[in-house]
């Protein structure tokens, strides 16, 4: 009988799924992550390749089989296409995602399917080109919607959009969202607004609760998909006519954290059990060879008893995040 290496906590949740921030650099400047654009904050420089890849070969060894590159902005790295490509031969990984805000992603998404990326999240907030620019400091939404095509074309058949509720930049178009994916075979995930150290303000005006995407999809005849083993915190729905898919992420509604199937780490090597949390816990003395393997995975294993069953966002507290940016969303 083969042994369950699958991490665990101490609430019988397990961990399949990593997420993996390359760089906490982005060249967006979205109005609740960062409105002034990145500014480097930190002396330590990013994990490089050959660290990635050791992370990486370790939580394989303890189960994980889905990896998502983030940041920050991933692509802004120039090895992306190698981090990519190393990851996707690593026994155990079935499946490598990455989110994006689009840049250039028109001539580059037939590279990322090539480099072995199977799943895409492009962030996508309004799907109007002058609220796009306001919110991501960019006027670049045609050339982001086209790119959205070039993946479809490129082989890649989970394509999905980002978008966050935001009151008074897009709740007053979420009929033309939704009703923008009928016809298109891509997946719209409504993600409601999270408070972290930096948005604080901003979250006081604009946080848009799930619970009214929920009602209006319900009007709409969308219907909540069953849900699936292992599936995540996100709630689906379906529609008996539309080509497209709708997930929500509401971290702020009731049991949101029973379903966590994931873990993250920082682009500078820090495993965070929590988006929440207070912290990250360092692995990167335990990144320094090949020979450590077992020693990191001992250490993961560790750490795992420290995961909590939930966050403290009803108690007003976000933890210390500054913004999503810093630890890959
Ligand atoms: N740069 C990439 C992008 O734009 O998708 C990846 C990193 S970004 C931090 C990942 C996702 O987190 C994006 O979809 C972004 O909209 C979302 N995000 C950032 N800050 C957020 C917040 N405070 N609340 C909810 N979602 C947030």
């Amino acid at each position: 009988m083969s042994q369950d290496v699958s991490l665990a906590d101490g609430f019988g949740r397990r961990f399949p799924y990593l997420r993996m921030s390359i760089t906490d650099v982005c060249n967006f400047r979205c109005t609740y992550c960062l409105p002034d654009g990145y500014k480097k904050t930190d002396q330590d420089s990013f994990l490089t390749h050959d660290e990635i890849m050791r992370m990486a070969r370790a939580f394989a060894g303890l189960g994980v089989w889905k990896i998502r590159l983030t940041g920050g902005e991933p692509t802004v790295r120039h090895d992306f296409l190698d981090i990519a490509r190393g990851i996707s031969g690593i026994a155990g990984i079935k499946h490598v995602a990455m989110t994006t805000n689009g840049y250039r992603l028109l001539e580059r998404a037939q590279s990322y399917f090539d480099a072995g990326v199977r799943a895409i999240n492009v962030s996508i907030d309004s799907l109007d080109p002058r609220r796009f620019h306001e919110i991501t400091g960019h006027n670049r939404l045609p050339e982001i919607l086209d790119g959205l095509q070039a993946c479809l074309e490129a082989g890649f058949k989970t394509v999905k959009i980002n978008a966050v509720l935001l009151k008074g930049q897009n709740d007053d178009a979420l009929d033309e969202m939704i009703d923008f994916v009928m016809d298109k075979s891509f997946s719209l995930r409504f993600i409601e607004l999270m408070r972290t150290r930096d948005n604080e303000e901003y979250f006081r005006l604009h946080h848009y609760p799930g619970e009214i995407v929920t009602q209006r999809l319900l009007e709409k005849g969308w219907q909540v998909a069953p849900r699936t083993e292992g599936a995540g915190p996100a709630m689906e729905f379906i529609h008996p006519e539309s080509k497209g898919t709708i997930g929500l992420i509401a971290p702020y509604s009731k049991d949101f954290c029973k379903t966590c199937n994931r873990l993250r780490v920082s682009a500078r090597g820090a495993l965070h059990l929590c988006l929440f949390g207070e912290g990250g816990y360092s692995l990167r003395d335990y990144l320094q060879s090949d020979d450590q393997l077992e020693e990191l995975q001992k250490k993961i294993r560790g750490l795992m008893d420290y995961k909590r069953s939930g966050h403290f966002l009803h108690q007003n507290n976000s933890g210390v995040t500054p913004h999503l940016a810093s630890i890959g969303g």
